[in-house]
């Protein structure tokens, strides 16, 4: 795409301007009391963090490259030289970079690649310094990257260390230097890495191979399966080498692996891994809200997944899961200051959680409200570096026209064309496109209409278009001034889970538009928690942006010890307006229980006294009611 500018107001404009006024000075200021940018220039002996936290500082270089191609700001510019200064003088004279291995009283180079994270760290390096290619050009800190990247090849390619790191990401970084430089000794290199992976080349270990995908091989397996973030960046990577060396075989498996993997094993937020143990994904329709790891940088990996296939394919499915992800973890994740952050996101929180101290490290997965930092603290930078970039999920340009994937308010501008998007979505699906300025010769445009947005209208001028869930082609003459309008339909809308995801079975999740909706403790009764709720799915959903409104019950439970026995739980309630928010918001005015699955009503008098019960041979049915099919389909008059 050209240009894309965010407007001033809006969803995403206002996270980017967060992420601009205040999350790159917290990630500085933390990068800088926990030690992690001092390990660049000082002796072996002093150094701190995790063998990965250089990776932090290279993602925070590359948010502040993006960040600086976004915004011409000399003071970031500024910081970007300093650090990057820093780093350089890390550098070995044979292109060797990292803080954690190869010094004396350190661990020699390349003695752990199942643990160590080299190889991974450069990939960060190598990708910082891919937007500082992008945004200014080749400077030192890109021959930095290159050095390191050589180094690399010689080390790791024909006849060096025929391994892989236990971690991917030199997979991606690797051929997008090659995109940048030209050079295809990097794209080889990373095509080494891809299919070496899964020979298998790393020792076994606790959690089996397929922790780091080291199973099978990358073009044989059907599903992403390990450590999620892992799998994650690999096939990201994978989806680059086959599109750069026109691998279909390989191109075709990662579409595979990634539509099973959303068929079974991704969350309704798009969040991904359901094991916290290993950080992975678990078995098909292991999907459990209260247990969800849903760790931001495994979104932000799916994102960067499924925006290459979009690019390679240009299957409208990988542009709505990018949309489910966004608004879904991604917004989600950092507080409205943009100083505090979810590792993970559960989609069902029991207890009340307390607010991490502002000055102390927690765990990663420990705390219950957004924590300011973390021993390990991949996902802050992560997110950093996505909101600096996001404008590049918006739109792409072919030789036909322009492809609008995702919608805010924004000026889109190529060589050819000049857009605007006017629009307040989510709070609302209407989407207005003012063409600007327009060859005088027939283009496309293109824009996506989400596959729940059944019944979107479309009008070009004043003329109706047909607007089906999928792509919306509009080819014509355009002449500046003309406008389109979409209107996506925002009705709150219910939401049930596969049969076989037996961990939300007989619950209901509330959707509105691409945002998921939520439950929370601070919006019930004093003294009851969302454990209690049931919602009442015959009632119809009362919406706006901010709040929805259903039916709901609230069941009296008792604590007497044994939680197992005839169907008498629910049987004493309340009925309560069930008062729903955007799962984004959740947690944001203080310790709550949160639940996105609400246990649909399902009281039912005791066995016994529903009337008379069929006793002939067949299934049992309740002839009170309607008989439903498998389907749910009323066929009582048949
Ligand atoms: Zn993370």
């Amino acid at each position: 795409m050209g240009d894309v500018v965010l407007g001033a107001h809006g969803f995403w404009a206002r996270r980017q301007q967060v992420n601009t006024s205040a999350t790159l000075d917290h990630i500085a200021g933390w990068l800088d009391r926990s030690g992690w940018l001092a390990n660049f220039g000082s002796p072996a002996s002093a150094r701190r963090g995790r063998e990965f936290s250089d990776t932090e500082i290279y993602k925070y270089l590359e948010a502040l490259a993006w960040e600086y191609g976004r915004t011409r700001e000399p003071a970031i510019d500024a910081r970007f030289r300093s650090i990057a200064a820093r780093v350089a003088s890390a550098q070995e004279p044979d292109g060797y970079l990292n803080t954690n291995f190869g010094r004396p009283g350190q661990a020699p180079r390349y003695s752990d690649l199942e643990w160590g994270h080299e190889l991974y760290s450069y990939g960060h390096l190598i990708q910082a310094a891919v937007a500082r290619a992008r945004t200014v050009g080749t400077d030192d800190f890109v021959q930095v990257a290159i050095r390191a990247a050589d180094h690399v090849c010689k080390v790791f390619g024909p006849g060096g260390i025929a391994s892989v790191c236990g971690h991917p990401e030199i997979e991606p970084a690797l051929a997008e230097l090659y995109r940048v430089t030209g050079d295809t000794r990097y794209l080889e290199q990373a095509r080494l890495f891809v299919s070496r992976r899964g020979g298998p080349v790393l020792s076994d270990i606790e959690f089996g191979r397929s922790y780091f995908q080291d199973d099978m091989p990358v073009r044989a397996a059907d599903i992403l399966r390990g450590h999620a973030v892992r799998a994650m960046y690999l096939t990201a990577g994978a989806v680059d080498v086959a599109v750069e060396t026109g691998d279909g075989e390989l191109l075709e498996a990662i579409e595979r692996q990634w539509r099973n993997t959303v068929a079974r094993r991704v969350y309704l937020t798009g969040g991904v891994g359901a094991r916290h143990q290993d950080e992975a994904f678990a078995d098909d329709y292991v999907l459990p809200p209260d247990r969800a790891y849903s760790e931001t940088c495994a979104s932000v990996g799916s994102v960067m997944l499924a925006w290459r296939l979009l690019l390679a394919t240009g299957k409208v499915r990988y542009a709505d899961l990018i949309e489910r992800t966004l608004f879904n973890v991604i917004a989600t994740s950092p507080s409205d200051d943009g100083r505090r952050f979810f590792y993970t996101n559960t989609l069902h929180q029991r207890s009340l959680g307390a607010q991490p101290p502002p000055d102390e490290m927690v765990p990663r997965a420990s705390s219950t409200l957004r924590a300011p930092w973390f021993t390990v603290s991949c996902c802050p930078t992560n997110l950093a570096r996505t909101f600096a970039s996001l404008t590049a999920y918006l739109a792409t340009t072919d030789n036909d026209g322009v492809q609008i994937h995702q919608y805010a308010s924004a000026t889109l501008t190529t060589s050819q064309v000049s857009l605007e998007v006017e629009t307040d979505y989510p709070a609302s699906g209407e989407i207005v496109v003012h063409i600007r300025r327009a060859p005088g010769t027939p283009w496309t445009l293109t824009l996506r209409v989400p596959a729940w947005a059944v019944g979107a209208t479309c009008t070009i001028g004043d003329e109706p278009a047909d607007a089906e869930p999928g792509w919306l082609r509009i080819r014509r003459r355009f002449t500046a001034g003309e406008t389109v309008r979409l209107s996506l339909p925002m009705a709150a809308r219910l939401t049930y889970p596969d049969p076989r995801i037996d961990a939300v079975r007989g619950c209901v999740a509330v959707e509105r538009g691409p945002v998921v909706y939520c439950a929370e403790s601070v919006d019930l009764p004093p003294g009851t928690t969302v454990d209690q709720v049931r919602i009442d799915a015959s009632v119809p959903l009362a919406d706006s942006p901010g709040e929805v409104v259903a039916a709901g019950q609230l069941v009296r439970v008792s604590e007497d010890g044994w939680p197992y026995g005839g169907n008498a739980f629910d049987r004493e309630t309340e009925n309560v307006e069930l008062i729903l928010r955007p799962y984004h918001d959740w947690a944001s005015r203080g310790p709550s229980t949160m639940r996105v699955w609400l246990p649909l009503d399902q009281v039912r008098p005791p066995l016994g006294t529903a009337g008379p019960v069929s006793d002939t041979a067949g299934p049992t049915v309740d002839t009170a009611g309607p008989l439903l099919d498998t389907a749910g389909r009323d066929v009582s008059g048949s």
